[in-house]
């Protein structure tokens, strides 16, 4: 893979020049790409994930619709690809150059494991994520499984240390009362899901009134009422004068304190 025609010459560098290929979309050097009618070759692991992962099938460059596309370890203009004769995937639409190619695809979309050293293949996903904490003792975070959909073989697996790390992170952790020995379901991809779990399920610690409080905040926050609705508050006790919210304007953003938790957080 030394040449690539979709790069304009005073990229391509000096003559001689050995490197490969890098993906625009995910800058890894391309073993296979995947080629449309519009002419920007990305890898096929992106095309992949795009077609068959997302089910979307617009060019990652210039959104243009691509009815069908080809997996080549050439680029070679699209007008030019003579598909007659080869393997094609009806369901995603694409043509495989020959069929080194299309097993690349298939072990793209298999669910492998990495750590065992004959990399068995398992029917579906769950039956790895077994296998995985059984006999590796090793996780995928689950909120990013369903979140990122990327090829399983793509996906991290690490230990519970590190998994827990990533929980507290990237995403939000409760590690509240009971939570703290839960290792796995205290984790929530919002804040407000976050919120509404210590709400329904750590305001017996609370006192009524902090309980009561956590209540009207979630119920605040959910309607997010315009300024002209503010008197309403004042009925209520005026709290919103008090800071419990931030006075952000039309539809502002709300600011105030998890009661149970005792930090401030933003919506
Ligand atoms: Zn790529
Ligand atoms: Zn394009
Ligand atoms: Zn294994
Ligand atoms: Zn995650
Ligand atoms: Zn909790």
């Amino acid at each position: 893979m030394s040449r690539n025609v979709s790069k304009s010459p005073e990229v391509v560098g000096c003559p001689g020049d050995v490197q490969d290929e890098v993906c625009v979309v995910c800058f890894r050097p391309v073993e296979v790409y995947s080629v449309g009618e519009c002419d920007h070759p990305v890898c096929y692991e992106c095309s992949t994930r795009m077609r068959v992962l997302c089910a979307r099938n617009e060019c990652p460059i210039c959104r243009k619709e691509m009815s069908k596309v080809v997996f080549t370890r050439e680029v070679i203009p699209f007008v030019s690809i003579q598909t007659r004769n080869m393997h094609y995937e009806r369901r995603y639409a694409i043509f495989f150059e020959n069929e080194g190619v299309m097993r690349a695809y298939d072990f793209l979309l298999e669910h492998r494991c990495k750590a065992c050293d004959d990399m068995p293949v398992f029917r579906n996903f769950t039956q790895l994520k077994d296998h995985m904490r059984k006999y590796h003792e090793r996780f995928y975070c689950e909120l990013c499984v369903d979140h990122l959909k990327v090829p399983t073989f793509q996906m991290r697996i690490c230990d519970y240390n590190a998994l827990r790390k990533h929980f507290r992170t990237d995403h939000y952790l409760c590690e509240e009362g009971d939570c703290q020995e839960e290792r796995f379901t205290s984790v929530f991809r919002t804040k407000l899901d976050l919120q509404a779990h210590c709400t329904q399920n750590h305001s017996q610690n609370m006192t009524k009134q902090a309980a009561r409080q956590a209540r009207t905040v979630d119920i605040e926050f959910t309607l997010n009422p315009r300024p002209q609705d503010s008197h309403r508050q004042e009925e209520r006790g005026g709290r919103g004068s008090r800071g419990g919210r931030g006075r952000g304007g039309r539809g502002g953003r709300a600011f105030f304190r998890c009661p149970i938790h005792n930090f401030i957080k933003t919506g």
